[in-house]
């Protein structure tokens, strides 16, 4: 059985026109998985966390912890968030300003009256695995932002909660900050997996992070899987799209070979159904090789003759925007990642007006 069973998840929004924010929405999610939801904004994500949560009224569906059934429409049933079993950590950290530290992570094991829990060291465990023991006796007000969201974490987990419900927790974190605290959070849940739902638009975080990852749309979950599964096999535009594989080609089935840009596509032919003659093929920019002229070709390679439009530095690596001179001479454009010292796919500097 899951550890978490979400059922036909309905929540609408009054309003002119009314919003349907999760549409009939089913999830499973086993025992010590780090599930992330990921999607743009509007797609309601934060409403299935809510609505796990307690924090939402969802007029459909049903809701189960465990073997805890915490949401039944049919049953009028809606367990109140302190009914449940569930850590949050939030974007805002949401730290009691007047409580030390200590305080604030000792909190959901005081209002549930876990007085074994407080008195036995939790609170002082807690704060070590997120290597925060040192501030326990600081108010938030004397925190950095970095240390204000691992005590968030904290007092997520002290309570060893059925579910850790994370909102977004590293957005208001600065780059570098945020790298670290979602590597440490992906060290955590390695050495003591715990189950938890975590929300991002974040594609990165969603990758780095997820054991596995569902793609939101419109109240829906369009995808589910690993993050490989996720980001190596896009069930559709949308989630390609998301992922990244920014290229679409049209590709052309003429007399037994496929083309594209006017080019055979050799060793590369597209997955279409039989007697398809037209197909788009998705390409992550990373994937397209550039090469200096035809004597960088390997042996059974074709390649695009394409202008160099526009370079971007990127730091590790280069965006190359490409437009193709293919004889119907139609502009269609391509984009190129090339590493930055990866010398054998990007053979000398790329400059804008090459070809
Ligand atoms: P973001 O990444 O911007 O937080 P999200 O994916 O979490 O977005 P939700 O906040 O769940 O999206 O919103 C889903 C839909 O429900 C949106 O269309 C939003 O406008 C609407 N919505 C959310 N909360 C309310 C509310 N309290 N009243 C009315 N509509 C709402």
């Amino acid at each position: 059985m899951s550890h978490v069973s979400v059922r036909q998840l309905l929540k609408n929004f009054d309003g002119k026109p009314p919003t349907v924010a999760v549409d009939h929405l089913d999830l499973e999610i086993e025992d010590g998985e780090f599930l992330v939801l990921l999607g743009p904004s509007g797609c309601g994500k934060t409403t299935t966390l809510r609505c796990l949560a307690g924090l939402e009224q969802p007029v459909g569906g049903t809701i189960s912890l465990g073997d805890q059934v915490v949401f039944d429409a049919d049953r009028g049933l809606n367990l109140t968030p302190d009914k449940r079993f569930i850590g949050m950590v939030f974007q805002s950290y949401a730290l009691w300003p007047h409580m030390s530290v200590r305080k604030n992570i000792a909190y959901p094991l005081k209002s549930r009256k876990m007085t074994q829990e407080l008195r036995g060291g939790r609170v002082e465990e807690t704060a070590a695995l997120v290597d925060c023991e040192r501030l326990l006796d600081r108010l938030p007000a004397e925190l950095s932002g970095g240390q204000q969201q691992r005590v968030a974490l904290a007092r997520g987990l002290v309570a060893r909660p059925d579910l850790v419900l994370f909102d977004e927790p590293l957005s208001n974190l600065d780059a570098r900050l945020r790298d670290q605290v979602r590597a440490e959070l992906h060290d955590l849940h390695q050495r003591n997996p715990f189950t938890a739902v975590f929300v991002t638009h974040d594609q990165s975080e969603a990758l780095a992070l997820g054991t596995r990852m569902a793609i939101m749309n419109a109240g829906r979950i369009v995808q589910i899987g690993t993050p490989r599964e996720v980001f190596e096999e896009p069930v559709d535009e949308y989630v390609a799209g998301f992922t990244g594989m920014s290229n679409r080609l049209s590709c052309e089935y003429v007399d037994g070979r496929w083309y594209a840009l006017g080019t055979e596509l050799i060793g590369a032919e597209p997955r279409a159904a039989a007697g398809t003659s037209e197909f788009v093929l998705r390409l992550r920019p990373e994937k397209v090789r550039l090469i200096g002229d035809a004597s960088g070709l390997r042996a059974g390679e074709a390649g695009i003759a394409v202008n160099v439009d526009d370079v971007e530095f990127g730091g590790l690596h280069l965006d190359v925007m490409l437009s193709s001179t293919a004889p119907d001479s139609r502009r269609r454009e391509l984009h190129a990642r090339v590493s930055t010292y990866d010398r054998s796919r990007a053979p000398r500097t790329v400059e804008r007006g090459d070809r």
